[in-house]
Protein backbone atom coordinates (compact mmCIF):
# COMPACT_ATOMS: atom_id res chain seq x y z
CA UNK A 1 0.00 0.00 0.00
CA UNK A 2 2.58 2.43 0.98
CA UNK A 3 4.56 1.12 -2.29
CA UNK A 4 1.59 2.12 -4.26
CA UNK A 5 1.36 5.72 -2.73
CA UNK A 6 5.08 6.18 -3.58
CA UNK A 7 4.75 5.42 -6.98
CA UNK A 8 1.69 7.95 -7.01
CA UNK A 9 3.86 10.48 -5.54
CA UNK A 10 6.64 9.42 -8.22
CA UNK A 11 4.10 9.76 -11.23
CA UNK A 12 3.35 13.27 -10.48
CA UNK A 13 7.52 14.19 -10.15
CA UNK A 14 6.99 14.38 -13.89
CA UNK A 15 4.81 17.60 -13.32
CA UNK A 16 5.55 21.05 -13.46
CA UNK A 17 6.07 21.03 -9.69
CA UNK A 18 8.25 18.15 -9.95
CA UNK A 19 10.97 20.31 -7.76
CA UNK A 20 8.85 21.26 -5.04
CA UNK A 21 7.10 17.82 -4.83
CA UNK A 22 10.79 15.83 -4.92
CA UNK A 23 11.71 18.12 -2.15
CA UNK A 24 8.65 17.15 0.28
CA UNK A 25 8.93 13.25 -1.40
CA UNK A 26 12.61 13.49 -0.19
CA UNK A 27 11.38 14.89 3.25
CA UNK A 28 8.73 12.70 3.97
CA UNK A 29 10.44 9.42 3.14
CA UNK A 30 12.92 10.54 5.40
CA UNK A 31 10.57 11.12 8.16
CA UNK A 32 9.63 7.55 7.60
CA UNK A 33 12.02 5.26 9.09
CA UNK A 34 9.26 2.77 10.69
CA UNK A 35 7.13 2.34 7.79
CA UNK A 36 4.83 -0.02 10.45
CA UNK A 37 3.48 3.01 12.36
CA UNK A 38 -0.36 2.76 11.70
CA UNK A 39 -1.63 6.15 12.15
CA UNK A 40 -5.17 7.25 12.29
CA UNK A 41 -6.99 10.22 11.34
CA UNK A 42 -10.39 12.04 12.52
CA UNK A 43 -11.22 13.70 8.90
CA UNK A 44 -13.04 16.66 11.31
CA UNK A 45 -9.49 17.39 10.82
CA UNK A 46 -9.31 18.45 7.12
CA UNK A 47 -12.77 20.90 7.50
CA UNK A 48 -14.37 21.92 4.62
CA UNK A 49 -11.14 21.39 2.10
CA UNK A 50 -11.97 17.78 2.29
CA UNK A 51 -15.21 17.94 0.43
CA UNK A 52 -13.56 20.07 -2.27
CA UNK A 53 -12.79 16.17 -3.94
CA UNK A 54 -12.75 13.47 -1.37
CA UNK A 55 -11.44 10.60 -3.33
CA UNK A 56 -8.45 12.92 -3.76
CA UNK A 57 -8.61 13.91 -0.56
CA UNK A 58 -8.42 10.81 0.47
CA UNK A 59 -6.10 9.84 -1.60
CA UNK A 60 -3.72 12.60 0.00
CA UNK A 61 -3.89 11.73 3.58
CA UNK A 62 -2.43 8.00 2.49
CA UNK A 63 0.12 9.30 0.80
CA UNK A 64 1.22 10.95 3.70
CA UNK A 65 1.56 7.96 5.54
CA UNK A 66 -1.86 7.71 7.50
CA UNK A 67 -3.70 4.51 7.18
CA UNK A 68 -6.84 4.59 9.54
CA UNK A 69 -9.77 6.87 9.40
CA UNK A 70 -12.47 7.95 11.50
CA UNK A 71 -15.40 9.93 9.99
CA UNK A 72 -17.37 12.65 11.00
CA UNK A 73 -20.56 14.47 9.74
CA UNK A 74 -22.84 11.33 9.87
CA UNK A 75 -26.05 12.71 9.44
CA UNK A 76 -29.56 11.48 10.01
CA UNK A 77 -29.75 10.86 5.97
CA UNK A 78 -27.36 8.06 6.32
CA UNK A 79 -24.62 10.38 5.07
CA UNK A 80 -21.64 11.65 5.59
CA UNK A 81 -21.19 15.30 5.09
CA UNK A 82 -23.95 14.43 2.29
CA UNK A 83 -21.90 11.58 0.65
CA UNK A 84 -23.54 8.24 0.55
CA UNK A 85 -21.74 6.13 2.97
CA UNK A 86 -21.34 3.20 0.64
CA UNK A 87 -19.20 6.16 -1.72
CA UNK A 88 -16.94 7.12 1.32
CA UNK A 89 -16.32 3.82 1.94
CA UNK A 90 -14.96 2.92 -1.79
CA UNK A 91 -13.28 6.05 -1.59
CA UNK A 92 -11.90 5.44 1.56
CA UNK A 93 -10.83 1.52 -0.02
CA UNK A 94 -9.20 3.16 -3.43
CA UNK A 95 -7.20 5.12 -1.54
CA UNK A 96 -5.83 2.45 0.65
CA UNK A 97 -7.57 3.87 4.42
CA UNK A 98 -9.46 1.50 6.63
CA UNK A 99 -12.06 3.16 8.11
CA UNK A 100 -12.04 1.88 11.75
CA UNK A 101 -14.35 4.17 13.70
CA UNK A 102 -17.05 7.16 13.06
CA UNK A 103 -17.94 10.74 15.49
CA UNK A 104 -21.71 11.11 15.35
CA UNK A 105 -24.12 12.82 18.37
CA UNK A 106 -28.04 11.78 18.94
CA UNK A 107 -30.06 14.87 18.24
CA UNK A 108 -30.75 16.07 21.69
CA UNK A 109 -28.29 16.81 24.14
CA UNK A 110 -30.62 17.10 27.12
CA UNK A 111 -31.46 13.29 28.27
CA UNK A 112 -35.13 13.00 29.54
CA UNK A 113 -37.27 9.92 29.79
CA UNK A 114 -39.40 11.34 27.23
CA UNK A 115 -36.55 11.40 24.14
CA UNK A 116 -34.97 7.87 25.88
CA UNK A 117 -36.62 6.33 22.96
CA UNK A 118 -35.96 9.37 20.17
CA UNK A 119 -32.10 9.01 21.23
CA UNK A 120 -32.61 4.55 20.85
CA UNK A 121 -34.22 4.57 17.62
CA UNK A 122 -31.14 7.35 16.24
CA UNK A 123 -28.40 4.19 17.55
CA UNK A 124 -30.29 1.80 16.55
CA UNK A 125 -30.30 3.26 12.53
CA UNK A 126 -26.54 4.71 12.82
CA UNK A 127 -24.95 1.22 13.97
CA UNK A 128 -27.54 -0.30 10.89
CA UNK A 129 -25.78 2.43 8.77
CA UNK A 130 -22.67 1.98 10.07
CA UNK A 131 -22.19 -1.97 9.67
CA UNK A 132 -22.61 -1.85 6.12
CA UNK A 133 -19.66 -0.23 5.83
CA UNK A 134 -17.79 -2.54 8.20
CA UNK A 135 -16.46 -0.01 11.12
CA UNK A 136 -15.56 -0.84 14.82
CA UNK A 137 -16.39 2.26 16.31
CA UNK A 138 -19.44 4.52 16.96
CA UNK A 139 -18.11 7.38 18.92
CA UNK A 140 -20.28 10.14 20.73
CA UNK A 141 -18.27 13.13 21.06
CA UNK A 142 -20.78 15.74 22.16
CA UNK A 143 -21.75 15.95 25.86
CA UNK A 144 -25.09 15.98 27.08
CA UNK A 145 -26.65 17.82 29.78
CA UNK A 146 -24.38 16.97 33.02
CA UNK A 147 -24.87 19.73 35.27
CA UNK A 148 -26.02 17.68 38.50
CA UNK A 149 -24.99 13.79 40.08
CA UNK A 150 -28.42 12.85 39.16
CA UNK A 151 -27.71 14.03 35.41
CA UNK A 152 -24.74 12.37 35.07
CA UNK A 153 -26.19 9.28 36.19
CA UNK A 154 -29.04 9.49 33.77
CA UNK A 155 -26.82 10.15 31.19
CA UNK A 156 -24.67 7.09 32.16
CA UNK A 157 -27.90 5.08 31.89
CA UNK A 158 -28.82 6.36 28.42
CA UNK A 159 -24.75 5.68 27.42
CA UNK A 160 -25.63 2.03 28.53
CA UNK A 161 -28.47 1.68 26.64
CA UNK A 162 -26.77 3.02 23.50
CA UNK A 163 -24.01 0.84 23.87
CA UNK A 164 -26.73 -2.16 23.92
CA UNK A 165 -28.50 -0.85 20.52
CA UNK A 166 -24.50 -0.41 18.74
CA UNK A 167 -23.40 -3.68 20.73
CA UNK A 168 -26.85 -5.91 19.04
CA UNK A 169 -25.28 -4.76 15.52
CA UNK A 170 -21.84 -6.06 16.26
CA UNK A 171 -19.84 -2.72 16.56
CA UNK A 172 -19.12 -0.72 20.36
CA UNK A 173 -20.08 2.73 21.81
CA UNK A 174 -17.51 4.98 23.03
CA UNK A 175 -17.71 8.10 23.94
CA UNK A 176 -15.32 11.06 23.05
CA UNK A 177 -14.45 14.08 25.87
CA UNK A 178 -13.90 17.60 25.60
CA UNK A 179 -12.67 19.62 28.55
CA UNK A 180 -16.28 19.88 30.26
CA UNK A 181 -16.27 16.35 31.23
CA UNK A 182 -13.47 17.19 34.01
CA UNK A 183 -15.40 19.29 35.41
CA UNK A 184 -17.26 18.39 39.29
CA UNK A 185 -20.90 18.07 39.84
CA UNK A 186 -22.50 17.17 43.58
CA UNK A 187 -26.30 16.31 44.09
CA UNK A 188 -29.01 18.70 43.48
CA UNK A 189 -26.11 20.84 41.82
CA UNK A 190 -26.96 23.69 38.97
CA UNK A 191 -23.43 23.88 36.77
CA UNK A 192 -20.47 22.19 36.00
CA UNK A 193 -17.27 23.39 37.66
CA UNK A 194 -14.21 23.40 36.52
CA UNK A 195 -10.65 23.37 38.06
CA UNK A 196 -9.69 23.96 41.92
CA UNK A 197 -13.30 26.19 42.59
CA UNK A 198 -15.41 23.20 43.40
CA UNK A 199 -17.50 23.73 46.36
CA UNK A 200 -17.16 22.67 49.89
CA UNK A 201 -20.05 20.24 49.86
CA UNK A 202 -20.63 16.34 50.18
CA UNK A 203 -20.59 14.33 46.87
CA UNK A 204 -18.57 16.07 44.92
CA UNK A 205 -17.47 14.04 41.53
CA UNK A 206 -15.56 14.66 38.58
CA UNK A 207 -18.09 14.02 35.85
CA UNK A 208 -15.71 12.01 33.86
CA UNK A 209 -14.98 9.44 36.47
CA UNK A 210 -18.76 9.22 37.39
CA UNK A 211 -19.49 8.29 33.93
CA UNK A 212 -16.72 5.24 34.11
CA UNK A 213 -18.28 4.19 37.11
CA UNK A 214 -21.69 3.96 36.27
CA UNK A 215 -20.89 2.66 32.79
CA UNK A 216 -20.72 -1.03 31.80
CA UNK A 217 -17.64 -1.84 30.63
CA UNK A 218 -19.36 -4.73 28.16
CA UNK A 219 -21.17 -1.83 26.27
CA UNK A 220 -19.19 1.82 26.83
CA UNK A 221 -15.47 2.65 26.16
CA UNK A 222 -13.78 5.64 26.30
CA UNK A 223 -11.80 7.76 23.50
CA UNK A 224 -9.19 10.07 25.21
CA UNK A 225 -8.88 13.32 24.12
CA UNK A 226 -5.59 13.82 25.30
CA UNK A 227 -5.68 18.13 24.39
CA UNK A 228 -8.92 18.30 25.64
CA UNK A 229 -8.49 16.26 29.38
CA UNK A 230 -5.60 19.21 29.83
CA UNK A 231 -7.92 21.87 28.50
CA UNK A 232 -10.30 20.30 31.27
CA UNK A 233 -7.03 20.69 34.08
CA UNK A 234 -6.42 16.77 34.08
CA UNK A 235 -3.59 14.86 33.14
CA UNK A 236 -4.14 12.39 30.24
CA UNK A 237 -0.90 10.09 31.23
CA UNK A 238 -3.19 9.51 34.69
CA UNK A 239 -6.32 8.65 33.30
CA UNK A 240 -4.96 5.78 30.85
CA UNK A 241 -3.07 4.26 34.08
CA UNK A 242 -6.45 4.60 36.29
CA UNK A 243 -8.80 3.58 33.66
CA UNK A 244 -6.66 1.10 31.56
CA UNK A 245 -9.36 -1.79 30.65
CA UNK A 246 -11.84 1.66 29.93
CA UNK A 247 -9.83 4.06 27.38
CA UNK A 248 -9.35 1.93 24.40
CA UNK A 249 -9.02 4.46 21.83
CA UNK A 250 -7.11 8.34 21.53
CA UNK A 251 -7.20 11.07 19.87
CA UNK A 252 -4.05 12.20 19.64
CA UNK A 253 -4.01 16.29 19.82
CA UNK A 254 -2.46 19.59 20.18
CA UNK A 255 -3.52 23.29 20.35
CA UNK A 256 -2.84 22.77 16.49
CA UNK A 257 0.17 20.74 14.69
CA UNK A 258 1.15 18.13 16.81
CA UNK A 259 4.02 18.30 18.43
CA UNK A 260 4.56 22.29 17.65
CA UNK A 261 2.58 23.97 21.23
CA UNK A 262 5.15 22.55 23.68
CA UNK A 263 2.18 21.64 25.82
CA UNK A 264 1.74 18.10 25.22
CA UNK A 265 3.94 15.35 26.37
CA UNK A 266 3.34 12.95 23.90
CA UNK A 267 6.28 10.74 24.52
CA UNK A 268 4.64 10.12 27.81
CA UNK A 269 1.51 9.51 26.66
CA UNK A 270 2.66 7.17 23.71
CA UNK A 271 4.64 5.28 26.37
CA UNK A 272 1.22 4.63 28.44
CA UNK A 273 -0.53 3.76 25.45
CA UNK A 274 1.52 0.68 24.69
CA UNK A 275 1.78 -0.27 28.33
CA UNK A 276 -2.29 -0.18 27.85
CA UNK A 277 -2.33 -2.17 24.83
CA UNK A 278 -3.88 0.64 23.11
CA UNK A 279 -3.63 0.06 18.99
CA UNK A 280 -6.10 2.66 17.78
CA UNK A 281 -5.95 6.45 17.56
CA UNK A 282 -6.76 9.36 15.66
CA UNK A 283 -4.46 12.32 14.85
CA UNK A 284 -6.89 15.55 15.34
CA UNK A 285 -6.37 19.17 14.80
CA UNK A 286 -8.40 22.41 14.96
CA UNK A 287 -8.04 25.47 12.20
CA UNK A 288 -4.55 25.80 11.93
CA UNK A 289 -3.17 29.10 12.45
CA UNK A 290 -1.89 29.58 8.99
CA UNK A 291 -2.25 27.32 5.75
CA UNK A 292 -4.31 24.78 5.05
CA UNK A 293 -5.90 22.22 7.20
CA UNK A 294 -4.45 19.20 4.47
CA UNK A 295 -1.03 21.17 5.60
CA UNK A 296 -1.95 20.59 9.21
CA UNK A 297 -2.77 17.16 8.84
CA UNK A 298 0.20 16.68 7.28
CA UNK A 299 2.51 18.02 9.78
CA UNK A 300 1.19 16.36 12.31
CA UNK A 301 1.95 12.96 10.92
CA UNK A 302 5.38 14.32 9.90
CA UNK A 303 5.84 14.99 13.77
CA UNK A 304 4.66 10.94 14.89
CA UNK A 305 6.90 9.44 11.91
CA UNK A 306 9.70 11.18 12.86
CA UNK A 307 9.21 10.58 16.64
CA UNK A 308 11.07 7.82 17.81
CA UNK A 309 8.65 7.37 20.91
CA UNK A 310 6.15 6.36 18.32
CA UNK A 311 5.73 2.55 17.43
MG1 LIG B 1 -11.02 15.01 19.83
Amino acid sequence: MRNASLLTLGGLLTGKTGRVMANSLTSSMMAQPNASKVIGLQIYSLGRELYQDVAGGLKKVAQMGYSTIELAGYNSNGKINNVEMADFKKMSDDAGLKILSSHLNPPVSEYTASNKQQISDFWKKAADDHAKIGIKYLVQPGQPSTRSTEEVSYVSEIFNESGKVVKAAGLSFGYHNHDLEFARVVPGGKEMIIGRRFPRTGGIEIIYDALVRQTDPSLVLFELDVYWIIMGQQDPVEYMRKYADRIKLLHIKDKAVLGESGMMNFEQIFKQAYANGITDYFVELENVPSGTQFEGVKGSIDYLLKANFVK
